[in-house]
């Protein structure tokens, strides 16, 4: 149970590590001061102890003026052979192991980083950096129309608002007099406490910038994406979506919302007691600041609640809870419906008094067994304590309200808890799921495993130390094969691989390894990628020449934590079945393909097996996407700048680009034979190539035909217009003669169509609209329509969705159109899985 004092020290695994270095230093962790120019580097002579460590390698405890410190070895950077390996350069990259390797481009940011943690990684793929100019946003997007090796990310950004935001307490007569008195009241103690507090003061500026951004999980927004909820520093919470592709909507200003229901309540506690003193009274005044000062915010996962309608039936809703953890202790549960679209689709849910004396870091704790689920939220605080705070779910089937809070960790030891993490896991040994919370206090890791037994909660903790000498500034887990990543303000990273015993866990320590151009570089925050094939790190210049350096520079760097091999593997057993899902990953296997110009032959092998086993259009999109790249990959690199005039030639200046650049290509000495069959194979590969991507593009057609007319099978009663071109998917698929479940599909639709038929009509000249190809439809006039690729109707408005990767386009749903038409029209696309945006 609780881990004894002092804390202890590294497990059994870590003192195994050899070998050890001579010197052991020791490191009063509460005499700690920063270097006064904002290094974070101790001075000298605040490393006051060093011993030489035993033979046996056991380290020491020494207390210094009563207090307790933590004496611990240094642990050398093991000199793996991977850290070699990698240095050695590329032809190795791609060997099984997963080795860190740098990836392009350096991502440069026009504003110094702000806040807590300023990365942050959502489940779609984008990843949010927090700036005092705004939250800088890149999404990774596996381009299937790009040879670049280079990663692709679209960037957009949220700019901070300029309008300075105040919270308001009260009448404002009321408080102009309560600034009047506690500015120049006569006791220091309150006047001090007044003047220093930026957010009652209102003479003191108003910092600007972002201090925290979460995520939503995935699928909260109308086209299936993650919401963003920002904390600035000035205290405004709201929550944003993004539209279309660049650009970001405000939905809510949940300060303002919490703001006005605190008025409206009169500024009552949980209780509902109208308050006794008025803002007079310096607690008071206090009080009222704190109960609506956000500090961070989390979203929870998605729950399904039934809801009743209005004729009495039961309709299950989706809904999402966004805590948010109040300077006192207070965590305020906003319930959104999903899809959220407008500001009125958030209620307020749940108010929980913590009582956390100066809370400081927030997580979800939640637990799934069997057919039990419960709740609850972490919450850290700055003086040490660490404990879970029951959530009551009454609407949702299968939830279990926790009793009491689980207090983690009791002891107010003055070291702040930061960077709580909460990850499911499966106990191998007793083969139950449990719960594993991370966080970071000071140099050491704190960790708590929670597991409940018919017995109850079991709660294990303790701390892994000697990781880092400087306190941890940051932490990432990658979930799936736990692993945990830290990293102090020196920019050492350490992994963390937790390994289960019969009663506890070990953590097995590696030091990760840093390209060249990162060392010396001062990391201020790093994020894992939703799958962890990436992580990103922001940093800027450390010490130049000994000295601070008077600009800096912000950069967000990406290093790869998996091989492309074990990201093939992973998507090849992936449970989600779901391509964009696990975008980082197939960004791997992409780099891949574009660098060797070949598609893995073990993959494709693989591949090709599974899609024999199970027939599934999930792996049929992975094949779309490996032959896409392939194609790309195969694509003649640019040889000349289109900008540049080419020499001697002004007359084939309007030349057309693709036949242009051959010619422009082929060097004018050497062997123009060799060269013109060297384009010539490479023509033909290229066609063969296309053929086998319209090959996979057509079954997945075909595919998704069969389904779009099932649907429309089970949902006609009499022949009817469907405005889906029924009669056209049917000649379209019937011309296969080879594919048996389709003629028996056609059969039954036929007999239910009854030979009539329903043409669509041009809408500029309402000639009847052929089916002849998938993608278009081409009257007899010669207007132009794209096809819907989810229902194949014609798009025939000016305005329709794209997919993610701007392969396909699909249809808005119209008012007027049928519940089954809207839900055909939510899928995502049917090529490459991506949101239709
Ligand atoms: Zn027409
Ligand atoms: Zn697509």
């Amino acid at each position: 149970m609780g881990s004894p004092n002092p804390i202890p020290l590294a497990g059994p695994e870590q003192r195994q590590e050899q070998p050890w270095t001579p010197a052991l230093l020791a490191f009063p962790w509460h005499c700690y001061r920063a270097c006064p120019a904002h290094c974070q580097l101790p001075t000298l002579g605040q490393r006051t102890n060093s011993y030489c460590l035993p033979e046996s390698g056991i380290p020491l405890h020494t207390k210094h003026g009563g207090r307790q410190s933590v004496t611990f070895a240094h642990i050398r950077p093991r000199k793996t052979n991977h850290q070699d390996r990698a240095r050695s350069g590329d032809d190795r990259l791609f060997e099984q192991e997963d080795v860190a390797v740098k990836r392009d481009p350096v991502v440069v940011l026009n504003a110094p980083v702000s806040g807590l943690q300023p990365l942050s990684w959502s489940q779609d793929h984008r990843l949010a950096v927090c700036t005092t100019g705004s939250v800088s946003l890149m999404e990774l997007v596996c381009d299937v129309h790009s040879n670049k090796q280079d990663l692709t990310l679209h960037r957009t950004s949220i700019p901070v608002p300029t309008d300075a935001s105040r919270l308001r307490v009260g009448p404002s007569e009321e408080l102009v007099c309560a600034i009047k008195k506690f500015s120049t009241h006569p006791d220091p103690t309150v006047k001090q406490v007044f003047l220093a507090d930026r957010v009652m003061n209102p003479s003191l500026d108003v910092q600007r910038g972002i201090k925290y951004v979460s995520w939503s999980p995935l699928g909260c927004d109308v086209s299936g994406r993650c919401l963003l909820a920002c904390l600035t520093l000035d205290h405004r919470l709201t929550i944003h979506n993004s539209h279309k592709r660049l650009e970001w909507n405000m939905l809510i200003d949940l300060t303002k919302k919490y703001g006005e229901r605190l008025k409206e309540r009169g500024y009552a506690k949980k209780d509902n007691k109208p308050p006794e003193a008025d803002l007079l009274d310096f607690e008071e005044l206090q009080r009222r600041f704190r109960m609506q000062t956000p500090l961070r915010m989390e979203w929870s996962s998605v729950y399904t609640i039934k809801q009743v309608q209005s004729d009495n039936t039961c309709k299950d809703v989706e809904m999402v809870l966004l805590a948010v953890l109040m300077e006192n202790g207070d965590l305020v549960l906003w319930k959104f419906l999903l899809p959220f679209e407008k500001g009125a689709d958030v209620v307020f849910y749940d108010l929980v008094e913590s009582d956390v004396t100066r809370p400081n870091d927030l997580a979800w704790w939640e637990y799934e067994n069997a057919d039990r689920r419960m709740s609850g939220l972490i919450v850290g605080s700055e003086v040490g304590p660490v404990k879970i705070m029951p959530v009551s779910l009454s609407g949702v089937k299968g939830y279990f309200t926790l009793r009491h809070p689980v207090i983690l960790w009791k002891e107010c030891d003055e070291i702040a808890v930061e960077n709580i993490k909460c990850v499911p896991m499966v106990h191998p040994i007793h083969k139950s799921n449990c719960s594993l919370i991370v966080a970071s206090r000071g140099c050491y890791i704190f960790w708590c495993l929670l597991m409940i037994s018919p017995a109850g909660l079991n709660v294990h903790n303790s701390h892994v130390a000697g990781l880092h000498s400087l306190p941890v500034i940051s932490l990432a887990v990658s979930q799936h094969g736990v692993a945990v990543y830290t990293v102090s303000i020196d920019g050492w990273i350490k992994k963390l691989t937790p390994t289960f015993t019969e009663n506890s866990l070990i953590f097995k320590p590696e030091d990760m390894l840093r390209p060249e151009d990162l060392i010396d570089r001062r990391i201020h925050g790093i994020a894992v990628s939703c799958n962890g094939a990436y992580i990103a790190m922001v940093s800027t210049q450390g010490m130049v020449d000994s000295y601070h350096p008077i600009n800096r520079t912000y950069q967000v760097h990406f290093l790869t934590l998996k091989s492309p091999e074990t990201a093939a593997a992973l998507l090849l057993k992936s449970p989600t079945q779901n391509l964009y899902r696990m975008a980082d990953l197939l960004d791997l296997v992409r780099w891949q393909i574009l660098k060797n110009k070949c598609i893995p032959a073990s993959l494709q092998e693989e591949l090709d097996q599974k899609i024999q086993e199970v027939d599934s259009p999930y792996l049929w999109r992975f094949k779309l996407f490996l032959v896409r790249i392939l194609y790309q990959s195969l694509q003649p690199p640019p040889t000349y700048h289109r900008w540049k005039p080419s020499r001697g030639a002004s007359k084939v200046f309007v030349q057309d680009g693709e036949d242009g650049e051959g010619e422009e290509a082929a060097p004018q000495e050497g062997e123009p034979g060799g060269v013109k069959q060297d384009k010539d194979n490479q023509e033909e590969q290229m066609a063969e190539v296309q053929a086998w991507i319209n090959t996979v593009e057509t079954h997945l057609m075909r595919e998704n035909m069969k389904k779009v007319l099932g649907v429309v099978y089970l949902n006609t009663w009499i022949a009817q217009n469907t405005s889906i071109p029924t009669c056209g998917l049917v000649e379209y698929l019937a011309k296969d003669s080879n594919d048996r479940a389709s003629e028996v599909l056609i059969g039954h639709i036929k007999k239910k169509m009854n030979k009539q038929t329903f043409s669509e009509r041009c809408n500029l000249c309402q000639a009847v609209l052929p089916f002849s190809d998938h993608k278009q439809a081409i009257c007899q006039n010669g207007h132009m329509w794209l096809r819907c690729v989810l229902s194949y109707q014609a798009c025939q408005t000016l305005t329709f969705r794209r997919c993610l990767l701007l392969d396909t386009i699909a249809r808005l749903p119209e008012p007027e159109d049928p519940e089954w038409i809207k839900k055909i029209l939510q899928a995502p696309c049917t090529l490459c899985d991506s949101p239709m945006i």
